[in-house]
């Protein structure tokens, strides 16, 4: 059997990340390995929101320009991309905030707007949502390379690999597909079949985890050094990995599920570079919602009405800047009589849109008397 070759390597720092992502992708078989000299490259790092790096919500400006470099060294034509979450609409402040416009103007690649871009639709086989766009930028280049931030994600448990693929989708589509794909599985199966879409097209994935970030993720977690770079060309058996190096139980996974990814895949893992065990990773924190994924299916059965987690607004914090109202697909928050958002319970599906585009950490979670009992005991 094919054996599938991780990278794992150590680097505490990002003035240091240039050699650490150069043999991340050397162990791998080299650059040259994965593209052509012509090819048309892009880069897609985690551009979620207008954040600083030293935040861990986007891919880190250094881990990019590393990549560029290697994609260069070919002669192969790089350009960078994503699409930010919800509805963030001034995509010039946010390439400026996360340091993607200095990178980017400094080694003269182009940074594409993927919603300038135009996109296309197709039909992806998926049950909620039958054609899905996709960024031109994403259809028109020879080959992708995934730089995912290795993050918490309160609906998914988990943002990396196949995480980052679904930035191939532009601007407010994005949230109009969480309508259809508000529940873990049915988001799950969506992200598996953008994964199966694009997969002959990654030509590595290469995932930033120096600073990472668990709890709460993929915006309003906590930063964890954890010092670690992972790169395969198999998005999937990386997350896979890096899951169960995490602590994570990968049969939860609603993805790997889909994929028919056990554990067994380890077996023909190839590790290079770092031991698992050397790497900081210790008790990380998996969102708190989660839990209720992973309740008995006969609980969810009999107590479902009764066991929910919806999005509330914490006035304190809110600064009132309305991002929430219109990156919510269910249209359930609206401007309350006191100027501040208010979510309408009956209306929120707990898609949790909200709480990953608030850039003030003001959306938290209103959990059902069930729900807190039974979370209490796990
Ligand atoms: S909850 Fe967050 S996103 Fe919504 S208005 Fe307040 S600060 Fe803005
Ligand atoms: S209010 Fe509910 S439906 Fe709207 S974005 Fe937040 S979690 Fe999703």
């Amino acid at each position: 059997m094919p054996m599938t070759k991780i990278s794992l390597i150590k680097c505490d720092d990002y003035n240091k990340v240039n050699n650490a992502v150069k043999e991340a992708v050397n162990l791998l078989g080299g650059v040259s390995a994965f593209i052509k000299p012509s090819e048309k490259i892009l880069i897609k790092p985690n551009l979620l929101a207008p954040k600083d790096p030293s935040k861990a919500v986007t891919t880190h400006p250094e881990i990019v320009r590393a990549v560029i470099k290697l994609v260069k060294e070919v002669g192969a034509v790089p350009v960078v991309g994503d699409s930010p979450g919800g509805d963030v609409r001034d995509i010039k402040n946010l390439w400026k905030v996360t340091q993607m416009e200095k990178v980017c103007s400094e080694e003269k690649v182009e940074l594409m707007s993927f919603e300038a871009a135009g996109s296309k639709k197709f039909d992806i086989n998926d049950k909620n949502i039958r054609r899905v766009n996709f960024s031109n930028v994403a259809l028109d280049c020879d080959g992708i390379i995934s730089l995912p931030k290795l993050k918490t994600h309160t609906l998914m448990s988990f943002s990396a690999g196949i995480k980052n693929l679904y930035g191939l989708v532009p601007g407010l589509m994005k949230v109009e597909y969480h309508k259809y794909a508000s529940k873990n599985k049915d988001f799950a199966d969506l992200l598996t079949n953008i994964y199966l879409f694009f997969k002959s097209k990654i030509r590595f994935t290469l995932v930033d985890g120096i600073l990472s970030m668990e709890g709460n993720g993929p915006s309003a977690g906590e930063v964890r050094k954890t010092d670690l770079i992972a790169a395969s060309c198999d998005a999937a058996v990386l997350d896979a990995y890096l899951l169960d190096m995490l602590g994570y139980d990968i049969s939860n996974s609603g993805i790997l599920k889909n994929l028919k990814m056990t554990k067994s895949v380890f077996s023909t893992v190839e590790i290079l570079g770092e031991k698992r065990g050397s790497f900081n990773l210790k008790e990380f924190k998996f969102p708190s919602v989660r839990k209720l994924d992973l309740f008995p299916k006969f609980i969810i059965r009999i107590f479902g009405k009764f066991l929910w987690i919806k999005a509330a607004v914490n006035e304190k914090i809110c600064m009132r800047c309305m991002l929430c109202i219109r990156s919510c697909p269910a249209g359930a928050i609206r401007p309350g009589i006191n100027q501040y958002p208010h979510v309408d319970a009956k209306k929120c599906i707990s898609c949790f849109c909200c709480h990953e585009m608030c850039p003030h950490k003001a959306i938290i979670f209103k959990k059902s008397i069930l729900a807190k009992i039974f979370m209490k005991d796990r």
